[in-house]
């Protein structure tokens, strides 16, 4: 029994390592594609079917993205929208 469990446990691991970008790098390029506009949290489930997106956006926060959330006033409903505020450089105006 001890070998069936250790062999699930590998499989499920190896899966998660296949995965060739992360769930907040997708969503952050699902948010740069629609830069300055608002991305519904249902379009972020629908479209990359990652269920966590709300961690996810607290992550790429915390890696200094400049994200924005609001309840959705896109739909009538609950979920919240996001919006990536485009980092621009000022001195690169002068
Ligand atoms: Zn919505």
């Amino acid at each position: 029994m001890v070998g069936i469990i250790g062999t699930v446990v590998n499989i499920v691991g190896g899966n998660m390592k296949t995965k060739t970008k992360s769930d907040k790098q997708r969503i952050l390029d699902l948010l740069r594609k629609n830069e300055n506009g608002w991305v519904c949290s249902m379009t972020i489930m629908r479209e990359l079917f990652i269920k966590d997106y709300a961690q996810r956006i607290s992550d790429l926060r915390a890696d200094n993205h400049n994200i924005d959330g609001e309840k959705c006033t896109i739909h009538d409903h609950k979920p919240y929208m996001y919006r990536l505020n485009v980092e621009y450089n000022h001195d690169s105006l002068f």
